[in-house]
């Protein structure tokens, strides 16, 4: 792939995606209580060791326990989007970026003001667009783990910051047990339906591992809607979730690497097998990193994967760029 290409991640997390020297910078300047005093612990301790990582469950652990925390103030949160943004210009050429966090998994617990948080998130985004002259929006995760009262208030500070860079809403964390695979999605409903008659993007975390099956994607098709899914790769299980996917036109936000890792498919040959389901239904796919450190990946390293798997051609991988071109919440 030319290395010019411009690229546009749809799906990347702040809290897996800021270098850990910047981490560590943030950590000190804060004095922030480490378990480790060496760099170099400091580095495996936030990253996602394949050693180590063997479900979904590990791979957000880390982020929970280290870097969400050493985020949560203004000039941290500030710092971080602002560092990301740039750092993946620089690796990849992504001039449209569309960057996902919980606000409310940054500000201790109520102890900061959450709109303190979100105005840094924004003024550290608006700096690294003006340096670089790209793209880029902020989406808010809802959180499977929280109770509907705060994510009702995060959506309520979307629809507050619609206008200074906000563009969506998501949902994330596990989904955990069956019960939870259309029962619960009820829950998310309205306040799907709130955003999108507010005019922002909405995406959905369903079907990231084979555990969760099909019946979350299903429910979250048609209670929440959505215009994207991250990750969906049990929908290539169904041939009824694929078609639902290609009548609404939802698109499939695809973390390869992401999903190694946590082990939601078995290596790149299951991941073959997936894009060529989608590619045969039809379904809109685009590619995307999740978290570039703490998977140790960029964006354009996982086009790199795919194209030297055979899991797509040159003209595929380009229309997966074009697909999110045309998927963006950006304006
Ligand atoms: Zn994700």
């Amino acid at each position: 792939m030319d290395p010019r290409t411009e690229l546009t991640d749809l799906h990347i997390h702040v809290g897996g995606a800021v270098a850990p020297h910047v981490l560590w910078a943030i950590a000190h300047d804060l004095g922030f209580k480490l378990p480790v005093k060496s760099y170099w612990d400091f580095c495996d301790l936030v990253y996602a060791d394949p050693k180590k990582v063997t479900s979904l469950g590990d791979y957000l652990d880390i982020m929970h326990q280290w870097t969400e925390k050493i985020q949560s103030s203004p000039s941290a949160i500030e710092r971080s989007v602002y560092e990301i943004i740039g750092k993946e210009y620089r690796s990849s050429r992504v001039s449209s970026i569309e960057l996902r966090f919980n606000p409310m998994k940054r500000n201790l617990g109520g102890e900061r003001d959450l709109d303190y948080i979100i105005a840094a998130a924004i003024r550290g985004m608006d700096r690294a667009c003006l340096a670089y002259g790209i793209r880029a929006g902020l989406i808010f995760c809802l959180a499977r783990e929280f109770d509907y009262e705060l994510n009702e208030i995060i959506v309520k500070k979307a629809e507050k910051y619609r206008n200074q860079g906000v563009i969506g809403i998501d949902l994330a964390g596990p989904e955990k047990h069956t019960l939870e695979f259309g029962g619960d999605v009820e829950r998310y409903r309205d306040l799907y339906a709130r955003a999108r008659a507010a005019g922002l993007g909405t995406t959905v975390h369903t079907g990231e591992t084979s555990l969760t099956g099909v019946e979350g994607v299903l429910a979250v098709i048609e209670k929440l809607q959505p215009a994207r899914i991250g990750h969906g790769i049990a929908a290539a299980q169904s041939e009824e979730a694929m078609r639902k996917l290609v009548e609404r036109g939802i698109v499939l936000e695809l973390c390869p690497s992401s999903n190694i890792r946590t082990h939601a498919v078995t290596g790149i040959d299951e991941v073959r097998e997936i894009f060529a389901k989608f590619r045969k239904a039809g379904v809109r796919t685009t590619v995307n990193t999740d978290g570039t450190y703490l998977l140790g990946t960029t964006l354009r390293k996982e086009f790199e994967l795919l194209l030297a798997h055979q899991v797509l051609s040159e003209s595929e991988a380009f229309r997966c760029i074009e697909t999110a071109k045309a998927a963006t919440f950006l304006k």
